[in-house]
Order: structure tokens, then C-alpha cells, then sequence
């Protein structure tokens, strides 16, 4: 009798997905630390801060006030409303309240909006390097990824002209995300009007443009990609709570869009996890309304520790990295270190490369092969300020001892 193989029952969809670069360099580095070995991580996205005081007491306050029942799947309208005026006063944004959804984090919110509108033989621009998740969710949506990648030398940025070039019939939805992760690049005012142009050109193109990192930026300033003329029917500008606010944990993100577009994306969402925990919803009208203080003290560490960084990277030999002017995150390019020796190995991928600094000398980094940059690799300073100085004293180490 044949054996039972139960994995041939899975849907062809789940070979779409894997369980990301960042997650598995993670758990190895877990896995290492539990069998004793001194491993400083640099992997995950995510604040090493915890939820403000006062957003921790809003939520404690809204369970005991009853608010632990479903919610409306698009979100508390009193949220909604805040969000409303949210956009209007932070971001120049007209939308009216039922224009806005509310999910379980900005990755939910992403994928409902890719499900809404993406079938088999769209395609939808990536600008690379770029967020791992974009492709995959597109990928389960039945799309086509179309990767425009920039190099560092461009500021990780790619030109519109090559944006241009890559629009075709078929072309349905363009993924921006500025500030960007993972390279901390931020598009300015008038490079984000090159690409409203291609836009208002294009008779079926829109954008879905990702704003999750504007509360982070240390030079100059983040735009919402829906204000520029015209543009706010073109576009679904999703945010979320996890990076500024440090309320990772927590699962709560948004989207501001065309009425039919968010129609599209709630019942999305009514068919898997409905509405989110209201409680949550609750808190993050405090987060929201309430005193921004210590959002602009977590930003201004973040600062100091992308100063750190980056004096450190530029003296390292086979690294190249430009400005980092919003994020927490680090992406050096590192191609010419790629193919150098370490003892009898070549490091001939930034696979290998993050492998070796992993095994050898104890940081865990992210290659940048997840985010479509194999020759670059992420680092990201949501970390200890102790852990940076550890981590980048072993990685000058290791550079410099390539052969
Ligand atoms: N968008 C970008 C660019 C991100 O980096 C992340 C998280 O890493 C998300 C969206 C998802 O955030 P959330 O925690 O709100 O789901």
C-alpha cells in the first residue's frame, strides 16, 4: 500500500509562500541563543519599546467599559472618524469616514486591498528593494510581481522613467512605500509627482501606497502619495499603529480609499477575522488624539541609533550604504564582499553571507534576497543601544577579516 502523503492535499497557493527570510533568520537565531551560543539580533521590524503608558490604560478602560463585544467589520465608527480627521489634518486627505477600514494590522489591510482588486494576469509594480510580504500576497491573489529594482547608488529609489517603461495593458496597482523598508529611503514631494503622472496617464492604474513608517523620518519630510492632484481616486493609503506607536502586538492598521474599494476590502475581511477587537479599537483612538510625546521620543532614539549606524557601516571595507533618512532600518549594499573568502568558504550570496555572520560571529541580519536586493543585506536598529554597539563592533570585525 502506497503511504499516505497528506502534503500532496495542500493547495498549489501555499508553495506561493514561505515563512519569509525574516522569520527564519529569526528562529535561528533563537534556536542558537537556546543552545548557549551569545547571538545579537538585528532581524526583526519591529519597536524594542513598549505600547505607551497611556494607549496600555485606554484599553484596560474600554474592556472594563463593556467594549469586548464584535465590532463592525470596517471599525468602530467613532475610530474611523478619528482616522478621518487624522488624514485631513496630518495628511491633506479629504475621506469621509466610511471611506476608511479598519483591520488586524497594516498586513490584513494589504491584503484585503490586493484581494479586492488583483486577478490572474494582473500585474502589479514592485518598486525594489521592497517589503517582503507585497509579493507574496500578490502572488496569492493570482497576480503577477513586476520587480523595478533601484540600487543604492539611486537612493534605493526607482526612477519613474523605468517605472514608465514597465506599465502595460495589463498593469493594475503599483505597491509604494515610502518611508521604506527595508531601506529607509523617503520619496520627496516632487518625485512622488513624477509618478502621479504616469498614474493620472495610465487608465487602470492605482496605487496602493504604504505610509506605516511617517512617524519615523529624521531628515526631511513624509507626503502622502493620495494628495497630490487627483490622486485620491487613484489610491488606497494604508497606515497602521505597530511602528510609530509601538503597538506591534497589538493588530491594528487602516486604509483610507475609493468608497467602492473599501466596500470591496470589508467583505474581504468580514469572511475571515471580522471586525478587530474593539478594545483595541478604543486605544487606538488615544493613540491617535492623545499626546504624541513619546512618539517623538522613540523616534529621536532611533535617530541616534541610525547615527550610530551609519558612521559604523561607512568605515566597514565591502559595505556601501547612502543616507537613511527615515525607518529603522539599515541596507547596506555589501556585492563587494559577495565572492571574498572567509577562511575556506566563498560568500558568494548574501544568503551565505548572513549565514556566516550568523554561525561565525554571532548577528543575526536578514539578506536582502527577501526583499528582491540580493546584493544588499537589512539590519534593523529597533534594538538595544547596547545590542547595536555589540553587533556592529562584530560586524567591522567580520568585514575586515574577508579575504
Ligand atoms: N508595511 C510595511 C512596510 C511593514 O514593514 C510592515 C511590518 O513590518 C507592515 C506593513 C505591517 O504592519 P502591521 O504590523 O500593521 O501589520
Amino acid at each position: 500500500m502506497t503511504r499516505f502523503a497528506v502534503e500532496q492535499l495542500l493547495a498549489a497557493r501555499t508553495s506561493a509562500t514561505d515563512e519569509g527570510a525574516i522569520g527564519r533568520m529569526a528562529q535561528r537565531s533563537r534556536d542558537l541563543r537556546a543552545k548557549g551560543e551569545d547571538i545579537v539580533s538585528l532581524t526583526l521590524g519591529e519597536p524594542d519599546f513598549d505600547t505607551p503608558l497611556h494607549i496600555q490604560d485606554a484599553a484596560t478602560a474600554a474592556m472594563r467599559a463593556g467594549f469586548t463585544h464584535y465590532s463592525p467589520v470596517p471599525g468602530l465608527p467613532e475610530l474611523r472618524q478619528a482616522l478621518a480627521r487624522k488624514f485631513k489634518n496630518e495628511n491633506g486627505l479629504d475621506y469621509d469616514p466610511s471611506q476608511i477600514s479598519v483591520g488586524n494590522g497594516a498586513k490584513q489591510v494589504i491584503v484585503n486591498a490586493v484581494m479586492s482588486l488583483v486577478e490572474p494576469g494582473d500585474e502589479v509594480i514592485m518598486l525594489a528593494p521592497f517589503w517582503v510580504s507585497y509579493a507574496i500576497t500578490v502572488k496569492l491573489a493570482g497576480g503577477t510581481p513586476v520587480i523595478l529594482p533601484a540600487g543604492v547608488e539611486e537612493g534605493y529609489k526607482t526612477p519613474a522613467a523605468r517605472i514608465a517603461a514597465a506599465l502595460t495593458p495589463r498593469t493594475k496597482l503599483l505597491m509604494l512605500n515610502s518611508p521604506c523598508n527595508p531601506t529607509g529611503a523617503l520619496w520627496s514631494e516632487s518625485e512622488l509627482a513624477e509618478i502621479a503622472r504616469l498614474v493620472a496617464d495610465h487608465p487602470r492604474l492605482l496605487v496602493l501606497s504604504d505610509e506605516i513608517y511617517e512617524y519615523i523620518v529624521f531628515d526631511g519630510q513624509a507626503h502622502s502619495f493620495a494628495a497630490l492632484p487627483g490622486m485620491i481616486e487613484r489610491t488606497i493609503t494604508v497606515n497602521g499603529f505597530s511602528k510609530g506607536f509601538a503597538m506591534t502586538g497589538w493588530r491594528l492598521g487602516y486604509a483610507g480609499a475609493p468608497a467602492a474599494i473599501t466596500r470591496a476590502m470589508t467583505v474581504m475581511q468580514s469572511n475571515n477575522t471580522a471586525g478587530v477587537n474593539p478594545f483595541v479599537q478604543r486605544a487606538g483612538i488615544v493613540a491617535i488624539e492623545g499626546p504624541r510625546d513619546e512618539v517623538q521620543r522613540m523616534r529621536e532614539r532611533y535617530r541616534a541609533r541610525r547615527d550610530m549606524v551609519l558612521a559604523a557601516l561607512r568605515a566597514m571595507p565591502g559595505v556601501r550604504i547612502g543616507d537613511i533618512p527615515a525607518t529603522f532600518y539599515a541596507f547596506p549594499d555589501v556585492s563587494e564582499a559577495l565572492g571574498r573568502k572567509a577562511g575556506n568558504h566563498v560568500l558568494d550570496t548574501s544568503d551565505r553571507l548572513c549565514d556566516w555572520l550568523l554561525e561565525e560571529h554571532g548577528v543575526a541580519t536578514v539578506p536582502g534576497t527577501a526583499f528582491g536586493a540580493p546584493n544588499s543585506i537589512r539590519l534593523s536598529f529597533a534594538a538595544s543601544e547596547a545590542d547595536i554597539e555589540k553587533a556592529l563592533a562584530r560586524l567591522a570585525k567580520a568585514f575586515a577579516s574577508l579575504s
